[in-house]
């Protein structure tokens, strides 16, 4: 994030290494994926994220759409009770999010890379403007500043560049507009002794490492240092805290009884801890609309 090349190796993963910078904290993984083979595998693969565990997941009414009840009620706990005005989701999916915002009164747009997610998204949401590529993108239907908010969950890790993606699509938000983002905190109280573990007992810790750093992660922020990517993207925070995984209660069912374990475990340890793996994050576009009602 910062520029600075010379990063410090922390843990080697399968076929590449996960790096740290001194400076400014961020890690990321030293190999990405190519961006066409992301969208691939984003098209394949239409449930990420795990939620792809099992053929459990409904349709319309099932797990998808209660995390999305959820993600509305977070934008609406964090940025005020508004409902009006036009919503873009960022890394949108099958369109589980803009199907509750547009229910909730928005006017709404979503973007993905994935062509299977966004035709889905297009079926699930008549009215919503749903493009298939990057924030940025010179054929993407949406104008500067044309947001009053935004909402960008679980998208940030599996950015290959995420701060130029993250001021492209910081653009399209209007002045004193929000962002809403959840992704993985590095700072969660656990890591360093997760890393220690990692790198002592490779085998044995090999499923839980992967878990929190294979797959299509490349970069992971922290509470701490969450402040400084948006800064150097035109955007200010406004408030970050440790969030508990959705996943944890509404996919839990569909693990093993080992895996369900350890996942609850770690679940209390953490309200004990008052930390968490993920954050939420509420980020502000400087400047005030003309004629905004926005709450700040
Ligand atoms: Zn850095």
């Amino acid at each position: 994030m910062c520029g600075n090349t010379r990063l410090k190796l922390t843990l080697r993963l399968r076929d590449r290494n996960l790096m740290t910078c001194p400076d400014c904290g961020v890690k990321s993984t030293d190999r990405v994926g190519e961006t066409a083979e992301i969208a691939d595998y984003y098209t394949e693969v239409q449930a990420h994220h795990g939620k792809a565990d099992g053929d459990a997941v409904e349709e319309g009414s099932g797990p998808l759409a209660a995390i999305a009840r959820g993600q509305a009620d977070w934008i609406e706990d964090l940025c005020g009770p508004r409902r009006f005005g036009s919503f873009l989701e960022v890394g949108c999916s099958r369109g589980h999010l803009l199907e509750e915002m547009e229910v909730r009164g928005w006017t709404v747009s979503g973007i993905d890379v994935s062509r299977s997610s966004t035709e889905e998204a297009r079926t699930r949401c008549k009215d919503a403007a749903v493009y298939c590529g990057q924030p940025g993108d010179p054929d993407a239907p949406f104008a500067p500043e044309s947001f009053d908010r935004m909402a960008m969950y679980d998208v940030l890790a599996h950015l290959v560049d995420p701060k130029d993606t993250l001021r492209k699509a910081a653009a399209y938000l209007k002045p004193g507009g929000h962002l809403v983002m959840s992704s993985c905190n590095e700072s969660w109280t656990l890591v360093p002794w997760m890393l220690r573990a990692f790198a002592l007992f490779p085998k044995r810790t090999a499923d839980l490492r992967d878990e929190m750093y294979e797959g299509q992660h490349y970069c992971y922020f922290s509470i701490d240092n969450i402040g400084r990517l948006l800064e150097e993207v035109g955007l200010e925070l406004v408030r970050v805290e440790p969030l508990q995984p959705l996943s944890t209660r509404y996919f839990v069912h569909q693990y093993s009884p080992k895996r369900r374990f350890a996942l609850l475990a770690m679940v209390r340890l953490d309200r004990m801890l008052g930390s968490s793996r993920k954050m939420l994050v509420l980020a502000r576009k400087p400047g005030r609309a003309v004629g905004s009602s926005s709450p700040t």
